[in-house]
């Protein structure tokens, strides 16, 4: 069953219905095949012996009623000569129209010879009657001679209405037989053709269900893919941040949802300090480390699943946290800056202090309908100038979102 495997499901579905179709064309094909011989069957018992032994009886039955009562009625008088004459003559009319009607039913070799003796003897028999009618001349004599030849035209009819019974006793018998083989034969193609397409349902039915099986690996296998790639394209590289572009949508998403639920949103913009003289001092390969280190801070610091950390570019970070009040978050980005320093990264040339430092500039508010959708990024971005302003390895806070002084410098390099 390996080449229904090789098939596609269409042409499996196909193969299945064609197969279903041929089981039933056969078995219409059978049925009607064993009907006509039914039928055929059925006629020969039907025209072949009961309509004639009706026929031979109608025969008997004119001899013995008709024509016997009419010539016993003329004998005792009790009707015409003439009257008599007539009704002779119908008889043997009927007799002859039935025998006609007799003749026409289909008939066996071996009775064939038989049924031509019976026409002469019917015939002689007619012929006898017929005379009689024109001369009912009533002696014992011609009596005698009218009930011989009655009783041998009995037993000649008497023979063929026999012969014809035996007939339809065999004909009913063979029916049976054929009745039961017929109903045989169509179980057995019917068993058959039920098996076949089962045991063929059970073959294309187990390839669909591998088919499918192999259609849902593969399916997982492309959904993960595909989410490695959306991982990809949503990290930085670098130190696994989240990056710039996954920034844009969480930013969007968060701010959206704050609103709706008017709640705390906070945003918290932080760049390295004097991180030029860094790479300067110690080479930019050293900067990458500071820089994962830096990365590993805001990671361990900002845990919450509502947290979100961010690589913006270059030596700038972003966070986004959700349902922190401004205390908190103040203590957060204190936190940050405090960790770092205490990682005792050791930068010489900076201005802030002998090991590595960071300044970041917090917006933290309640959300509303009214609420600007840049200016949690112009307000961070104000708040980071003035920590730099004030000497650097600080965190600057405000809770106000109405733009200052515009400041716009930073924040524009953010927007691109
Ligand atoms: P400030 O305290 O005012 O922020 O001064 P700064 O020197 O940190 O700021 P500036 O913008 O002048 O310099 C940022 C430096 O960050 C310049 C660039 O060489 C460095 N930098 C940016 N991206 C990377 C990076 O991926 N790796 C390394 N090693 N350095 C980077
Ligand atoms: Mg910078
Ligand atoms: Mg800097």
């Amino acid at each position: 069953m390996e080449f229904i495997e090789a098939l596609k499901l269409k042409s499996k579905l196909l193969f299945l219905f064609i197969l279903i179709t041929l089981g039933l064309v056969i078995i219409v094909i059978l049925g009607y095949i064993n009907t006509a011989s039914v039928k055929k069957n059925l006629d020969t018992i039907y025209f072949g012996s009961l309509v004639p032994i009706v026929e031979l009886n109608n025969i008997l039955q004119v001899y013995h009623g008709k024509i016997s009562n009419t010539i016993y009625k003329v004998k005792s008088s009790q009707i015409s000569r003439g009257q008599a004459s007539i009704e002779i003559k119908d008889a043997i009319t009927k007799v002859a129209l039935e025998w006609k009607e007799y003749e026409t039913h289909f008939k066996r070799d071996d009775e064939l010879q038989y049924v031509e003796y019976a026409a002469i003897e019917i015939q002689a028999t007619n012929d006898f009657f017929n005379k009689m009618a024109f001369d009912i001349s009533l002696d014992s004599l011609v009596m005698e001679s009218f009930e011989a030849r009655v009783e041998h035209i009995h037993n000649v009819l008497k023979k063929l209405i026999n012969y014809e019974i035996e007939l339809a006793k065999y004909e009913r018998k063979r029916f049976l037989t054929l009745y039961d083989k017929i109903i045989l034969n169509i179980g057995i193609i019917l068993a058959l053709t039920v098996f076949g397409v089962l045991i063929i349902s059970y073959y294309v039915f187990k390839s669909i269900q591998k088919d499918q099986t192999r259609l849902e690996i593969a399916t997982k296998k492309l959904q993960n893919a595909n989410k490695k790639l959306e991982n990809v394209s949503y990290t930085d590289v670098l130190t696994s941040l989240h990056n710039r572009r996954y920034f844009n949508f969480v930013y969007d998403r968060e701010l959206k949802r704050a609103k709706r639920t008017k709640s705390y949103i906070t945003f918290m913009m932080m760049d390295i300090d004097y991180f030029k003289q860094y790479n300067d001092t110690y080479g930019h390969i050293e900067g990458d480390f500071a820089l994962k280190s830096v990365a590993k801070v805001l990671k361990e610091t900002l845990q919450r699943p509502s947290d979100f950390v961010f690589r913006l570019g270059g030596e700038e970070f972003g966070a986004i946290l959700t349902d922190v009040d401004e205390s908190n978050s103040a203590s957060l980005a204190e936190e940050i800056c405090q960790s770092i320093k205490r990682r005792e990264i050791k930068h010489e040339t900076s201005k802030a202090g002998e090991f590595l430092t960071i300044s970041i500039g917090v917006v933290c508010c309640k959300a509303d309908e009214n609420l600007d959708n840049d200016i949690l990024m112009i307000r961070a971005d104000e708040m980071l100038y003035k920590a730099k302003e004030n000497g650097r390895d600080r965190c600057e806070i405000t809770t106000s979102v109405v733009v200052a002084k515009v400041h716009l410098c930073h924040y524009l390099l953010l927007k691109t």
